[in-house]
């Protein structure tokens, strides 16, 4: 047997004090997890601790770094959710810390690290809570972020120590909490420096058992809308229904709710998207780069200061460049906005925001860029401006430096020919606003070599973003797949379908915006542009609508200028009446709503969603991307495509590949953007998958 199958994943010692201390300590791993086995081993513990009453008390802590237990095993969880088997493991689960909470001795739980889900649910379990004061410490129950439920007790024993109120707030948000948050939420009960951590649990013990706190009766319940049978939804039902039930009772629902949830499709589909996440953090390199520690970024527009900012947060020096000491300034005043907001959100301290500033250089003179890893250019999208950049930075660069352009649509290969070394050129294409979008695409032309490619990964991964490889072609993969969408609705639009009634049936589907106000967002303008490329590319399904060119005359450029699709005064918005001269009167014809025909289920929401379907098909065909994989988390990452949905291909598998080509063609009978593309025709008629 190897020596590891031997070894505890917890760890029983009993002191002279007749305290018992039950370390978590899973064998060659940084963190705890709660799998089957673990759960079975904690049970055997609990087997010996029932029996000793010579014991005065409990401890629950763990020896990791820095991970209390970061929850329940979701690889396990994952593979039981579709059959519903999760029912046993869940419910052993909550046998388990029903032990813990009938025990007659009292229980501390000494907590330092991350304790997520089921690794805070066994501490409710407990007496009381003790955090340490450490950074590393970040407590809640994110289950329904997941889709799932807190179902180890979390959504029944929280509202009873917290209140209903409070407890829904951290349930539905799903998010984690700092020891000092924490503790004034009444998630813990007191924060300890890390080393005083055993000493102050033992104090606590000396407190006896908990006596039911008195929790005050909320002053109205907490209203959700939307899907009843989201995650969200069964959370707050349990939580409502629970707490005005007996415990056991409250548990019986927490299970069916749980066991309901994983069968449906927005789960599965959620908790892939955790390891999805996992897996480009990792990425599957064996070479160790060295980290990159100076860059610098050419143009300090809205990306540029925006990527300095970023760099310069993660411990980067940073030279920024661009041609006036004005445009400097407006840059620099950028890059203090959203230190100041970071700060201002409690994402870092003034005192790291002060490091991170000093990091940049501006600059408007050419510099010495020898000594730089990489340049990242995010001047002005124009081919000309750009090629002369390359020029020049050729000759300013160290022979190993990797010059990266953030271009949204031009072809990286033009850009590597301006270059003495076209081999060590890249695509770094950031999404805007730098600060929250985790994803870069990763543009690879023809002239990349393979170690630019790997130091590229290895750089956006140390910068904490999570990075998709995509071949150079127009409009990479984001902005390929989304334009047809986005061009579509306005083209409803101008047809006479109401913007509210296309962007609704959108956000009613999972979007977080719908496609007229993400345009709004985008800039009518920029949004012209990069139409203009793809059509040139790929044809019709890419044409701007005539109002867009009209909207850029009238100088209603969207959300930057006031006014676009939508009037936005502060934080409010109502549709721009003025663009009503340019529609033509309401064609039902076009949203599928025409009394000629059936119409078919969200009609609206899938002509749009279709087109994008069968641009993510189209990638794969043309190898874009490698896999359905990276073309729907690439298209969750870069856009908010609903993450329960799974993406654009996921999504299609889900909905039947057979009957969207089916629509498609119908829909292709009078545009022939909706014809569906050769692989999804392949794939319908085999009755195969993109997903094995
Ligand atoms: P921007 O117009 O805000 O900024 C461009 C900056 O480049 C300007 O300050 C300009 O003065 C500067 N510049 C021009 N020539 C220069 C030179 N020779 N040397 C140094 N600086 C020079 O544009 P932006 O929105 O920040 O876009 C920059 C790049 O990023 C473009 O390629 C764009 O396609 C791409 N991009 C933009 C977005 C977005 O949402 N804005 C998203 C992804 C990628």
């Amino acid at each position: 047997m190897p020596a590891v199958a031997s070894l505890p994943l917890i760890q029983r010692a009993v002191g002279n004090d007749g305290v018992c201390v039950l370390t978590f300590d899973r064998p060659e791993s940084g963190a705890n997890i709660f799998d089957a086995a673990t759960m079975g081993e904690l049970s055997e513990h609990m087997d010996a601790i029932e029996q000793d009453s010579s014991l005065r008390g409990l401890i629950i802590t763990s020896a990791k770094k820095s991970i209390f237990i970061a929850g329940a095993d979701l690889k396990t969880l994952l593979k039981q959710a579709p059959t519903g088997e999760m029912r046993g493991f869940i419910a052993e689960g909550q046998r388990v810390f029903n032990r813990i909470a009938a025990l007659n001795i009292p229980t501390v739980a000494a907590i330092h690290g991350a304790c997520a889900g089921g690794g805070y649910e066994v501490t409710l379990a407990c007496d009381w809570r003790i955090a340490s004061n450490e950074p590393a410490t970040r407590i809640g129950l994110p289950e329904t972020t997941l889709g799932l439920i807190p179902a180890w007790g979390g959504s029944t024993r929280l509202p009873r120590l917290i209140g209903e109120e409070n407890a829904s707030e951290v349930i539905l948000k799903g998010k984690l909490y700092s020891a000092s948050e924490a503790l004034k939420l009444g998630l813990v009960d007191e924060v300890v420096p890390r080393d005083e951590l055993l000493d102050a649990a033992r104090g606590k013990l000396g407190e006896g058992k908990r006596t039911a706190a008195k929790v005050s009766p909320p002053e109205g319940k907490t209203q959700l809308f939307g899907d009843p049978k989201s995650a969200r939804a069964r959370a707050l039902g349990v939580i409502n229904t629970g707490s005005a039930n007996p415990l056991d009772e409250s548990l019986r629902l927490e299970l069916e709710a749980i066991v309901d949830l994983g069968k449906t499709e927005s789960t599965q589909n959620l908790i892939r998207n955790f390891f999805l996440a996992e897996k480009y953090k990792k990425g599957s390199s064996k070479t160790e780069f060295p980290k990159v520690a100076h860059a610098a970024v050419i143009g300090a527009g809205v990306m540029g200061s925006g990527i300095a900012q970023w760099l310069s947060s993660r411990g980067v020096t940073v030279i920024l460049r661009d041609v006036n000491r004005e445009l400097l300034n407006r840059g620099l005043a950028n890059v203090e906005k959203i230190y100041g907001e970071a700060v201002k959100r409690g994402l870092m301290t003034e005192e790291k925001a002060g490091q991170g500033r000093s990091r940049i250089v501006a600059s408007t003179a050419p510099m010495e860029l020898r000594d730089v890893q990489f340049i990242v250019e995010a001047a002005s999208e124009k081919m000309a401006i750009k090629k002369e950049i390359f020029r020049e930075l050729s000759m300013q660069a160290g022979a190993k430096t990797i010059v990266a352009t953030n271009t949204s649509a031009l072809p990286v290969s033009d850009l590597a020919h301006c270059t003495v070394s076209p081999d060590h050129v890249i695509g770094l294409h950031f999404f805007n606003p730098v600060s929250r979008m985790k994803l870069v695409e990763v543009v690879i032309a023809k002239e990349t070599s393979e170690a630019t490619k790997e130091q590229s990964l290895a750089f956006v991964r140390q910068i904490a973003k999570l990075p998709v490889v995509v071949r150079d072609s127009p409009g990479f993969l984001v902005n390929r797949v989304l334009f047809p969408y986005l061009l579509d609705a306005a083209e409803l639009f101008e047809a006479g379908v109401d913007a509210v009634k296309i962007d609704e049936a959108l956000t009613k589907w999972g979007m977080p915006m719908g496609p007229l106000r993400l345009i709004d967002e985008i800039g009518i303008d920029v949004t012209i542009d990069i139409a203009a490329t793809l059509e040139k590319a790929y044809g019709k399904r890419d044409h701007a609508a005539p109002i867009l060119t009209k909207m850029r005359e009238a100088k209603m450029l969207g959300r930057k200028t006031g006014s676009g699709f939508y009037k936005y005064e502060g934080k409010s918005q109502s549709p721009n009446q003025s663009l009503n001269q340019w529609r033509r009167a309401g064609d039902s014809t076009r949203d599928g709503d025409s009394a000629a025909r059936p119409p078919a289920k969200e009609p609206l929401a899938n002509r749009l969603l279709f087109l994008m379907v069968n641009e993510a098909a189209r990638c794969i065909e043309e190898k874009v991307v490698e896999s359905p994989e990276d073309a729907d988390y690439g298209m969750i990452l870069g856009t908010g495509f609903a993450p329960h949905r799974g993406g654009p291909l996921r999504f299609a598998e889900h909905f039947g590949l057979k009957a969207i080509v089916e629509e498609m063609n119908r829909l292709g009978q009078t545009e022939d953007k909706f014809l569906p593309c050769e692989i999804l025709k392949k794939h319908a008629a085999a009755g195969t998958k993109f997903y094995d």
